[in-house]
């Protein structure tokens, strides 16, 4: 066996060019060879970069302006100069790859030497003169080795459109390996049939719900096996790298969102999160809207919140028709894996309105539900609890609603701070249990607590 060339480096555009070479030739990034490179150079010239639209608006117009193989000097020249000029750039590179070592001055790989530098057309992002971008202490340009710089010129080829472009990276190579194949996937088709629109593009121009997207379908390719890594990370870069200047926002996709999200896949309540999702959706009039185009890019509240890790608790609970979407089970999932909070908590809390729920149906005390309802401070909350405590007492409870430990450790541990979060969970629960019991008390006006005020507050 020859050689390794590439290993991963955590450059994000190294990274994507690796995975890019290796899905285009349909081989691991560890067996690449030399060969396979100078292959993979000239057919991504003659089908992709030869295009107009690619050398032209996506090349010249956003990652490599002034490239060596998208120099607008160079536009009108004849196909065969502007493919001569390209092969000879990228087999310049290849020749130059030295061995993999324990060390050098590349800044990607830090495996080999950098032999010069490069700037903003070669590498994006970098800079020089009045142009620095984004490079640490505003240096000119940035030192990369050859192998480095040659992968770099491949990664705009599983980039995604959403306005700019996103890039996609993870330290999760099964992560990287689905999805740099469905965008090679992608844009092979888009050239045997002849229409050509650019980069991966599926109408996304909502960035926070593209992310959902993107990382939604990788969860459907990665079948039931899933992954053997328990924690990703996940970084999109949201950039574009043109001759003026150049724009990168970089989010986070947090790791126990992409957890909890591969574990609802395979829920039995796959469904409810569905419609939790779409709750999330804001200023849709799902009355008029015929297909996914209508709201796909709609500001999401269920999904900034989770980027954001902010609560969705509130999109769990229906207080229009009192129902708990999406039952307690779903729900303990969110609670323990995006929101870290103690088992023993979520388990506390389930019992205390285990047994709210049966108080109110065995002394038909819907009022008392509604006051649960619309408590709108920690004290009236909490002196409500202590009528029902008596009230219980009163009609024979063996049991007490609650201990003075399960309320200090786990129903109110910061009391006034995240008092509402237990109100919203307790509800919850009667909800799930009682909701065929409320309908038929008949859900009278009074109790309909206005939805979007109570969401609001969630927020
Ligand atoms: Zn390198």
């Amino acid at each position: 066996m020859s050689e390794i060339i590439y290993e991963f480096t955590g450059n994000p555009f190294v990274d994507a060019g690796i995975w890019a070479i290796s899905q285009w030739i349909g081989k691991k990034p560890k067996e690449l060879d030399i060969e396979d490179l100078k292959m993979v150079a000239e057919d991504v010239f003659d089908t992709v970069y030869s295009h107009k639209k690619w050398y032209s608006s996506i090349l010249h117009g956003m990652v490599f302006p002034n490239g060596k193989v998208s120099n607008p000097g160079d536009f009108k020249k004849p196909l065969s100069e502007r493919k001569s000029k390209a092969l000879i750039y990228y087999n310049e590179l290849i020749e130059e790859i030295e061995p993999l070592r324990s060390s050098g001055s590349c800044i990607s790989c830090g495996r080999r030497n950098s032999k010069k530098r490069y700037y903003k057309s070669e590498i994006p992002l970098t800079g020089s003169g009045k142009c620095q971008n984004f490079f640490s202490f505003g240096t000119d340009g940035a030192d990369y080795c050859p192998a480095c710089a040659f992968a770099v010129q491949f990664s705009p080829l599983i980039m995604y459109k959403c306005g700019d472009l996103l890039l996609m990276h993870s330290d999760s190579e099964t992560l990287m390996r689905i999805w740099s194949k469905k965008a090679i996937k992608n844009l092979k088709v888009q050239f045997s049939a002849a229409n050509v629109e650019g980069p991966f593009n599926e109408g996304y121009k909502n960035v926070k719900n593209a992310f959902f997207h993107i990382v939604g379908s990788i969860i459907d390719e990665m079948g039931i096996r899933g992954l053997s890594e328990k924690q990703v990370s996940i970084t999109f870069y949201r950039f574009k790298n043109f001759n003026q200047g150049a724009n990168l926002d970089v989010y986070y996709f947090p790791a126990v969102v992409f957890s909890f999200l591969t574990d609802i896949k395979r829920h039995e309540n796959y469904d409810d999160w569905m419609r939790i999702v779409r709750r999330g959706y804001r200023y849709v009039d799902w009355e008029a809207v015929k297909e996914e185009k209508g709201y796909k890019n709609n500001p999401n509240t269920v999904y900034n919140n989770l980027l954001e890790g902010k609560s969705i608790i509130g999109f769990f609970i229906d207080r229009k028709n009192k129902e708990a979407i999406g039952g307690w089970n779903l729900l303990s999932n969110y609670l323990e894996e995006v929101r870290n909070m103690d088992e023993k908590r979520v388990e506390t809390i389930r019992e205390v309105a285990d047994k709210l729920s049966e108080y109110i149906k065995a002394s038909e005390d819907i009022k008392t539900l509604n006051k649960l309802e619309t408590a709108s401070n920690y004290r009236n909350y909490t002196n409500l609890l202590r009528k029902i405590i008596k009230k219980r007492i009163g009609n024979g409870a063996e049991e007490p609603l609650f201990s003075f430990d399960d309320y200090v450790n786990y129903l109110f541990p910061e009391g006034n701070l995240t008092w509402r979060e237990t109100q919203d969970l307790i509800l919850f629960r009667i909800y799930e249990v009682l909701h065929d019991w409320i309908v038929q008390q008949g859900i009278s006006e009074e109790l309909v607590v206005e939805e979007e005020e109570m969401e609001a507050e969630n927020v």
